[in-house]
């Protein structure tokens, strides 16, 4: 009897000590996990608090940027049109960039400017640069100094005749040009800084996106104005840049900025 009233004791005890244990155990597991808790809770709080900081330091970039956009100075950005005058493309160009009193520059081919004498003269009458593209578009890495002298004077000739004046800026078709003729040349070299490639995409929006994601000030944005599909961007890349405070100029302004 009072073996088994021991017994029973013993049993009362380790069940007894098997509950501290397992209260034990919970209550270690409740207080790892409101740790597990809090410690999310402050990650997360801190993460939020990192994203705030960002957002606020967006903000004020944004507007620093906006204060410089919209300043007294605008920043200056240049169009400039290679391969025309062209008859289909043109004079519709022309008439978009006068309505957003927009002045660029047309590196013209001097076959063009022959075939086109009106669009000619309309391109410098309404303010815009004229620079020399040569008189076929030809390849100056490949021919003769004689030969890339000879097409640039045609060229210079053939716009002297409409307007009065020799461009003193060139492009050289396709950018290429040895430097040696580069420094013999009594002409200025203009390239670019921003090319859509829109002669081979032919994709107004395509157009449009890459030029005005890349836009900075002082830019130099080649387009040809001898594709509809161009023309179109063209506008509309001048309505977004103005939007956000540019101002077109012509090349030889951008120099002298
Ligand atoms: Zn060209």
């Amino acid at each position: 009897m009072i073996r088994g009233k021991k017994e029973g004791h013993r049993r009362e005890w380790e069940e007894r000590q098997a509950i501290r244990c397992l209260c034990a155990i919970l209550y270690l597991f409740c207080i790892l996990n409101m740790t597990g808790i809090s410690l999310n809770f402050r990650a997360e709080e801190k993460m939020h608090y990192n994203n705030a900081q960002k957002v606020k330091e967006a903000v004020s970039e944004k507007v620093a940027g906006e204060t410089k956009e919209y300043g007294d100075i605008p920043p200056k950005i240049a169009l400039t049109f290679d391969d025309g005058p062209n008859e289909a493309c043109t004079g519709r160009l022309l008439k978009g960039l006068k309505k957003r009193n927009v002045r660029a520059t047309f590196f013209v081919i001097g076959k063009n400017v022959k075939a086109n004498p009106k669009l000619t003269k309309r391109i410098y009458e309404d303010g815009h640069m004229i620079g020399n593209h040569t008189y076929s578009h030809i390849d100056m890495s490949k021919v003769s100094e004689e030969k890339a002298e000879k097409e640039l004077k045609k060229t210079g000739r053939a716009v002297h005749a409409i307007t009065g004046e020799y461009p003193q800026y060139m492009r050289p078709p396709y950018g290429v040009c040895s430097e040696k003729l580069e420094e013999s040349m009594d002409m200025i070299v203009v390239r670019w800084t921003i090319d859509p490639l829109d002669w081979k995409t032919e994709n107004t929006d395509e157009i449009v996106k890459k030029v005005v994601t890349k836009a900075e000030e002082n830019d130099i944005i080649l387009l040809h104005d001898c594709y509809n599909t161009s023309v179109d961007a063209a506008l509309k890349i001048v309505d977004i840049l103005q939007e956000k405070g540019y101002e077109f100029v012509t090349v030889d302004e951008l120099f002298l900025n």
